[in-house]
């Protein structure tokens, strides 16, 4: 532990760095996992301001070290004051020193020795911003009984400040804020066992088994755990003119589980949770189509670079790092929740709920799911149940075609075209004078999504031929809604969208009767698709009930009649 000179501290000095409970619940946490703590309990009372205490089982300190602790600028972290090194959470030696003026905190800590310490530090009146501690005069030190590692509580928060406690929101927002950042911690580090504690009450607790879908089911609870899928993966960005491995490791819920923000999709650089908007495009980027538009998914991923890499030093409170080649990350972060999505094999079976709302699974195997399906019949020509494994599938008919409509007609946008049949006689449609431009603009599009179309004069279009993928045959008027998305713009996203529209238009769509062989010939369809478990739009095309259900429900047990 040492002081950091001038030089130094003017390069990393942030600012005010506690302006509200969360921040010192943060830092807190962010020493004990430095510290190296498989274990940290987190107890906060009210808003924060009353009381936050974060007891971990780390290194700890010797006196004369937690006596350093709490000035401004001292670290153990920054060893040859070399930036582009840093491996540590903490890097700036402010923080102890930061709570200390704004609180009263006491420190008390072990490194293994006989004895700990105990250090107690009473923020002094208000005092003009930048000005040092006046040392020593509201310090007290002592020692203390207390086993290996270090526990700081933080008791009457701004009480020299005023301004700050005016600013403060609702003390139920400040405490959701804590839990919120509590909860991207546990989910992130799930080797590392967290505890957090509101007035007395348990509100989650990690187990520190290292695994994310534990994590994420003492955090979310069960629906999401079993509705989800890990990623472990390592792979290589160029940054610069180097390689960097990137390892990436988390939690993806599946699209049956999304949420209306974006807040639920927590990402770590480097172990510490933050906020990097790319990254987040490149995780939603990887649910493609399994997204409906305005939805979000939960995701907890943690992405390790070389510390080369990554610029930790470019936010006062750390919510965001500057990332080198921030593009070739992003790709690798896309790329592996696709995978990750596309091979997810999960359902976990074990400790289903025996309400029936939840023994209807939105199936999210393998692809492979679906070979071994037979179809055992149709229920209001709406739905095809079938039989595969232990499970009965309810197939439902139409987000099926929808699915299937829609990986032909992008491949066949991507290929030759789509297949497309002659209307005889031809269908005129009346459009308006940007959309009869746009069917000579966009008519090389047009050819090969499977129009065949000219203007005729008088705001008219002419419709010769029409998309027909699976030889169903599309109404004229698709014209209409595929110009309107033409005209939108050449992003790829929009390019998606606007299949995704034709895909699901009424008239591409089965309602009627199947055959059997129609029927068995869907399903094999489908499970030929690259994502076969969801529409186009984001919605489920296939429910499982696990035969565990029916028996259970039955009072049964399973295969033992
Ligand atoms: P920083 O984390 O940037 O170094 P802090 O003010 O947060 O600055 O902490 C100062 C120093 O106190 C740290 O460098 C570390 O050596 C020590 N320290 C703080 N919290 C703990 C802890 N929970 N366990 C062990 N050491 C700690
Ligand atoms: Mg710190």
């Amino acid at each position: 532990m040492r002081r950091l000179d001038r030089e130094t501290v003017d390069r990393i000095a942030a600012g005010e760095v506690v302006t509200r409970p969360a921040r010192v619940v943060e830092e807190l946490v962010e020493n004990a996992l430095d510290a190296g703590a498989e274990r940290i309990e987190i107890e906060v009372d009210g808003d924060g301001t009353e009381r936050i205490r974060v007891a971990d089982d780390g290194r700890g300190m010797s006196a004369d070290e937690a006596e350093l602790a709490v000035e401004r600028h001292t670290t153990s972290k920054l060893p040859d004051c070399d930036l582009t090194a840093v491996e540590t959470l903490g890097f700036r030696g402010e923080a102890l020193a930061s709570i200390a003026d704004v609180a009263r905190m006491t420190l008390t800590t072990n490194d293994g020795g006989p004895r700990g310490t105990s250090v107690h530090v009473d923020g002094a009146g208000p005092r003009s911003a930048g000005s040092r501690p006046a040392a020593g005069d509201d310090v007290t030190v002592d020692s203390a009984g207390r086993g290996r590692g270090t526990t700081v509580e933080v008791r009457d928060l701004f009480h020299n400040r005023p301004a700050r406690v005016e600013s403060l929101a609702a003390p139920a927002t400040e405490f959701e804020r804590i839990s919120d950042r509590v909860a991207a911690y546990a989910l992130l580090r799930p080797d590392v066992a967290l505890s957090l504690e509101h007035d007395g009450r348990r509100v989650f607790a990690t187990p520190g088994s290292g695994d994310a879908a534990d994590a994420a089911l003492s955090v979310y609870g069960r629906e999401v755990a079993r509705e989800s899928t890990t990623v472990d993966a390592t792979a290589t960005a160029t940054v610069g003119d180097e390689k960097a491995t990137v390892e990436l490791r988390g939690l993806l819920a599946y699209p049956s589980i999304t949420r209306a923000s974006a807040d639920h999709v927590r990402i770590a650089v480097n172990g510490r949770p933050v906020s990097v908007p790319a990254l987040r495009r490149a995780v939603e980027r990887g649910y493609g189509s399994l997204l409906a538009g305005d939805r979000h998914p939960v995701v907890a991923l943690a992405v390790s670079l070389p510390p080369w890499a990554v610029d930790p030093n470019v936010h006062p409170t750390k919510q965001t790092v500057a990332l080198r080649a921030a593009d070739a990350v992003a790709g690798v972060v896309e790329d592996a929740v696709s995978d990750a999505l596309s091979t997810a094999d999960l359902r976990r079976s074990a400790d289903v709920a025996m309400d029936l709302d939840a023994a209807l699974d939105p199936v999210d195997t393998a692809a492979s799911a679906l070979d071994d399906a037979t179809v055992l019949g149709r229920f209001r020509d709406l739905y095809l149940l079938c039989e595969a494994d232990d499970d009965l599938l309810v197939i439902d008919q139409h987000a099926a075609h929808e699915r299937i409509n829609y990986e032909r007609l992008r491949a066949a946008v991507e290929s030759e075209g789509v297949e497309s049949v002659p209307l005889d006689p031809p269908a005129t449609l009346s459009l308006s004078p940007g959309q009869v431009a746009a069917v000579e603009s966009h008519a090389d599009e047009l050819e090969r999504l499977g129009f065949d179309c000219e203007p005729f004069g008088g705001g008219t279009v002419r419709v010769r031929a029409v998309p027909a993928p699976l030889g169903r045959v599309a109404a004229p008027d698709t014209l209409e809604s595929t110009l309107t998305a033409l005209r939108e713009g050449e992003d790829p996203n929009r390019r998606d969208e606007l299949l995704a529209d034709l895909a699901c238009h009424p008239s591409l769509k089965a309602g009627d009767e199947l055959t059997d062989d129609d029927a068995a010939a869907l399903v094999e369809r489908l499970g030929a698709c690259e994502q076969p478990f969801a529409c186009p739009h984001g919605r489920p095309t296939v429910l499982a009930i696990d035969e565990g259900h029916l028996a259970r429900g039955f009072e049964r047990h399973p295969r033992r009649g």
